[in-house]
């Protein structure tokens, strides 16, 4: 389904995101079980996060420090005193039957997240809410010999702590969403709150869309778009959703409220039911769990230990390391590249150059190997040493590629693979000297072409020079001693 785009052009698509983040605590947010990935089924469990009666949750502290960090990270204000309450719906893989979330009083509310555009335009994109809520566990539809009789539940997931994050209906495509959701993520990465694995779930995002005449005053009537657990399946549902809605609208229609669930494979969206109201959950305060209160000194201190954010990296970086915004921009775009890029131009001492060296030959070389720059052969303090060879002159920047290459499959610093294979760079004027004087005898023709104002002809001098020296001659040195030989 695809719409005309003068019919795009007539409306305009408002849509708001709800964000789950799982925080990254070892612990469940009401009792102490493990949270890790991978369990054997049912086996990370205990009576609080079974819901047997008479079990009582107890708050995890480091939820309540994750949260005031993606708080701050989302520029919201945190509530000194916030509310857990129950939000009841009956499901099998929810044992207690009812969710301990937070309702009136979420610990976090009023703040912005600033994205960029495909344009390069920036757009302020309020965050309304941000509250805590324990996880329900997983219902398994496939899989199984007998998965076409039976639903399978795994309860290891109940009770793993999660943020939702509620943004205000300030988008107007799927772009801008995109845009959004990927910079919450980086946030939520570089303060160090989550790892926001979507393959495992740490991060999953519902869409409301809706669509209205453009310069309409009123929202039109949201869908809520469920299961987008990719950034390509948000930008396709979205799409899809605000064409289905601008046709039914078209056609004489009407949209009505509904959760909708996105079918990656017809890449269309589904109705699954009827829109849930509030007052359909029952909410009422948690009556096992006291307010929660974080007062100022708690507060600071937890702030004080924010790691740094990325929009504050990227603004040193192109400071403190001179580099391009383009570059920067890349380097942030996860939390590990940034630390590594770091640290090789910490040791390296040439920013520039370390950060060529990132996006270059190591991106290439993970890329080749399919592995992750955490799983890097070559650290980034052995990356660092190699360039400050080349900084120091020992290596040219073609010996350096040999050496690194070498790296990829040894343990050895580039300096002893550099002595081993004899390549070090050959910076003694009488040795180039010597090298030259044989490539100059040998090309007579293009000396003459040079004397007589051909100087383009130096390149394939040099060359030659170059491959006489296997590549060790400083092309530098070259340079300079064929001008002032012929001149
Ligand atoms: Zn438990």
């Amino acid at each position: 389904m695809s719409v005309s785009p003068a019919l795009r052009e007539k409306y305009e698509a408002v849509i708001g995101l709800e964000v789950h983040v799982q925080l990254a605590t070892r612990t469940k947010i009401f009792c102490a079980c493990p949270t890790g990935f991978g369990a054997q089924p049912n086996t990370n469990v205990c009576p609080v996060c079974l819901g047997m009666p008479g079990a009582l949750p107890v708050l995890n502290k480091r939820v309540v420090e994750m949260a005031v960090q993606a708080a701050t990270a989302l520029n919201c204000t945190v509530r000194e005193e916030s509310i857990f309450a129950r939000k009841n719906y009956f499901y099998p893989d929810l044992p207690k039957g009812y969710q301990i979330s937070q309702y009136d009083k979420p610990v976090a509310e009023h703040g912005f997240i600033d994205i960029v555009l495909p344009s390069g335009d920036h757009k302020r994109i309020g965050v309304t809410r941000a509250h805590l809520e324990d996880d329900a566990g997983k219902s398994i539809h496939d899989g199984f010999r007998d998965s076409d009789k039976y639903t399978y539940v795994d309860l290891n997931r109940t009770g793993t702590p999660l943020i939702e994050i509620v943004s205000e209906p300030d988008l107007r495509s799927a772009d801008e969403a995109y845009a959004y959701l990927t910079e919450l993520k980086l946030l939520m990465q570089y303060c160090d709150v989550s790892t926001c694995d979507m393959e495992k779930g740490h991060l999953r995002c519902d869409a409301n869309v809706s669509v209205r005449l453009r310069g309409a005053p009123q929202f039109g009537t949201k869908a809520e778009v469920k299961n987008l657990n990719s950034f390509r399946f948000l930008k396709q549902a979205i799409d899809y959703e605000i064409d289905r809605q601008i046709e039914l609208i078209e056609g004489g229609g009407r949209v009505i409220q509904e959760t909708r669930l996105y079918n990656p494979d017809s890449g269309e969206t589904v109705s699954m039911r009827s829109k849930e109201a509030a007052h359909d959950y029952r909410y009422f305060p948690e009556p096992d769990l006291l307010p929660l209160r974080i007062g100022t000194a708690w507060m600071s201190e937890i702030r004080g230990g924010m790691p740094e954010l990325h929009p504050v990296k990227r603004a040193r970086f192109i400071t403190d390391y001179g580099l391009r915004e383009y570059d920067a921009d890349v380097l942030i775009q996860t939390r590990e590249m940034s630390a590594y890029f770091e640290e090789a131009a910490r040791v390296g001492g040439d920013g520039r150059t370390a950060a060529n060296w990132v996006m270059g030959d190591l991106a290439g070389a993970l890329k080749a190997d399919s592995k992750e720059i955490t799983e890097s052969p070559v650290s980034a303090a052995r990356l660092g040493e190699l360039i400050k060879l080349i900084g120091s002159g020992a290596i040219s920047g073609k010996l350096a590629k040999d050496i690194f290459a070498k790296m990829w499959t040894s343990e050895d610093s580039p300096e002893a693979i550099m002595d081993r294979e004899g390549l070090r760079q050959i910076s003694d004027t009488s040795a180039i000297e010597k090298i030259l004087d044989e490539v100059l005898a040998a090309n007579p023709k293009q000396v003459e072409q040079y004397k007589g104002g051909k100087t383009a002809v130096a390149g394939f001098l040099v060359g030659q020079v170059m491959k006489a020296s296997r590549g060790q001659a400083n092309p530098g040195m070259v340079q300079e001693m064929l001008k002032a030989k012929l001149s």
